[in-house]
């Protein structure tokens, strides 16, 4: 049987010692609040954004909501994320993505003060990661490297696969990888016999975005399966990139969607939070 590894046990333990930072912090007269900051009414961002404001009023972190038309320029946001860069009372700034298409995403990331960049995205920061240096690190990658050692799986010398090259999520998982000593490849959709590549991994990362493609013939027997997708199937069900029935049988280790990778985002970027009021 392969273990089944809790993304809601381990991140509802990272969310009680942010609660426990957060008070210690709000008790020393230091600011931890939140700007979330969404342009138009995209359903899912809805979603999302209600799960951020939900969870840092449970680790008691202050939250600003500014919810702007799908109209907005993006001078006005650009303005606004100047403005909330400046404010002492706002420790953490995050913009909900994606963005309408008349703003240019990278121009927001990039105005966003690399301390109160609480998702990780700016170019400084990934310049840090990069280089070994403490930076903020995106929530998803580092909320897997947390579920990995919580379940007291070492990375150490271990062969690593990570299917998908994202900013967000594939990129800065191989260099979090690789900071654990790892020894990390990256697939994406140019790599040639991906099954015999992925079939090498110990770990194997599935971010390709691509619902229940990494099939029982992808993996290795007694590898590490950690799925980052989240899809609905033809019967409305969540799931992710893995074919979760079928490999968890050959895996030793195998995270679930829904209640894997998830809930760790959301927790990590409550830490997050708390890491860019201590810089
Ligand atoms: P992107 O679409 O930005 O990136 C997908 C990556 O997968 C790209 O690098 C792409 O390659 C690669 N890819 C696509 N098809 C294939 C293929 N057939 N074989 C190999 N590589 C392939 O997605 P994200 O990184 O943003 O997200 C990945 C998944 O994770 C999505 O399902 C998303 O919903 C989910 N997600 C989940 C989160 C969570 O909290 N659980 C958070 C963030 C994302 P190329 O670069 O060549 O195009």
């Amino acid at each position: 049987m392969p273990h089944i590894i809790d993304g809601k046990e381990i991140a509802a333990q990272i969310k009680e010692e942010v609660k426990y930072k957060t008070a210690q912090l709000k008790a020393q007269g230091r600011n931890v609040c939140l700007a979330v900051i969404q342009v138009g009414a995209d359903p899912a961002s809805t979603v999302y954004v209600r799960n951020k404001k939900k969870a840092c009023e449970y680790v008691g972190i202050d939250s600003l909501s500014f919810e702007l038309s799908e109209s907005t320029s993006q001078e006005e946001l650009l303005s606004l994320v100047a403005r909330l860069n400046t404010d002492d009372k706002v420790s953490g700034i995050l913009v909900q993505l994606p963005l309408p298409s008349h703003i240019d995403e990278d121009s927001v990331i990039q105005a966003i003060s690399p301390d109160k960049d609480v998702d990780g995205f700016h170019p400084a920061n990934a310049g840090k990661l990069c280089i070994g240096e403490k930076g903020i690190v995106p929530c998803t990658p580092a909320g897997i490297i947390e579920l990995l050692k919580r379940s007291g799986i070492s990375v150490d010398g271990k062969e690593c696969v990570v299917v998908g090259r994202s900013n967000i999520v594939g990129k800065p998982m191989a260099l979090l990888l690789l900071r654990e000593n790892g020894t990390v490849t990256v697939a994406h959709s140019h790599t040639r016999n991906l099954r015999e590549i992925t079939r090498k991994a110990d770990i194997l990362i599935a971010a390709l975005g691509k619902p229940q493609f990494i099939t029982a013939d992808y993996v290795k027997e007694g590898a590490v399966v950690i799925d980052v997708g989240i899809h609905r199937d033809n019967e409305n069900r969540l799931c992710g990139d893995v074919l979760y029935e079928a490999v968890k049988d050959k895996a030793s280790a195998i995270t679930p969607v829904p209640g894997g990778v998830g809930p760790m985002t959301i927790a990590m970027l409550m830490s997050n939070c708390v890491a860019a009021v201590k810089r």
